[in-house]
């Protein structure tokens, strides 16, 4: 009899002790989504204080829930909220949305509606089916300095490769969390969107996906310039340092 109170009393004593262990150890602690407000180390997990965020892959249920970020290791995917065109698209950060363009690539241009450009509403389509809804991975170029906003990006004054354009959009590297897919790679291998000649370290490639996808008739390059000559292509789409002069070009 003694031996049996003793066990339970230690037993109880454990359990409070475990208890209290995991609150005092948890200020933390996740709730039944895996979810819950960021409290310290949140610059670390690109979080604000307080922003509310899910880790792993607990099943996301409630519309609040849907909008946190999850953490999986130290990398935080954000939740894309809305595709605007081919190349932009907004995410959740801390509820509200935040505008992302899609670095080192430019899709046709999807306004003003009545000069939409030829394969944009095909270029919106593809990057819905691409991330709508997803978690994504948003990275920089290791070339951005976040000190200098404002400065590149379509109708930027120069290419300095910094974090947001002039709008205030964040340029970023976009990829699907789990299928690890890059969605500017992507866009630009189905001739969804050209490369585009910001000062990024992907330029390069991003030239060479395009040269393939042209190759192959892909997307715009199949449905948009059936009758045009190259020549019209590189006009169109001058590379930054190798512009082509139209007079220059029919000199000596
Ligand atoms: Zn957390």
């Amino acid at each position: 009899m003694k031996i049996l109170n003793a066990a339970a009393a230690i037993t109880i004593i454990t359990i409070f002790i475990l208890v209290a262990a995991v609150v005092v150890a948890s200020p933390e602690k996740t709730d039944k989504f895996g979810c819950h407000k960021c409290m310290k180390d949140c610059e670390k997990y690109s979080l604000v204080k307080n922003e509310y965020h899910c880790h792993g892959s607990v099943s996301v249920q409630s519309q609040n829930i849907q909008i946190a970020p999850r953490i999986y290791g130290n990398t935080t995917y954000r939740r894309v909220a809305r595709i605007i065109d081919g190349d932009t698209l907004t995410a959740y950060f801390n509820g509200n949305q935040q505008v992302i363009r899609l670095l080192g690539i430019n899709a046709p241009e999807t306004s003003p509606k009545e000069k939409a450009e030829c394969y944009s509403s095909q270029a919106t389509e593809q990057l819905k089916k691409l991330v709508a809804t997803k978690f994504v991975l948003l990275e920089k170029d290791k070339l951005q300095n976040p000190n200098r906003a404002g400065t590149i990006g379509p109708s930027r004054s120069s290419d300095l490769g910094d974090d947001k354009d002039k709008y205030g959009r964040l340029l970023r590297y976009v990829t699907v969390i789990g299928t690890n897919v890059s969605v500017n790679e992507e866009l630009v291998n189905g001739g969804f969107a050209k490369a585009y000649p910001s000062l990024t370290t992907k330029v390069e490639e991003y030239k060479k996906l395009e040269n393939a996808a042209k190759e192959k008739k892909l997307g715009m390059w199949g449905e948009c310039f059936k009758e045009k000559k190259n020549e019209t292509l590189t006009r169109l789409f001058p590379l930054k340092g190798k512009r082509i002069d139209k007079y220059g070009e029919h000199q000596g």
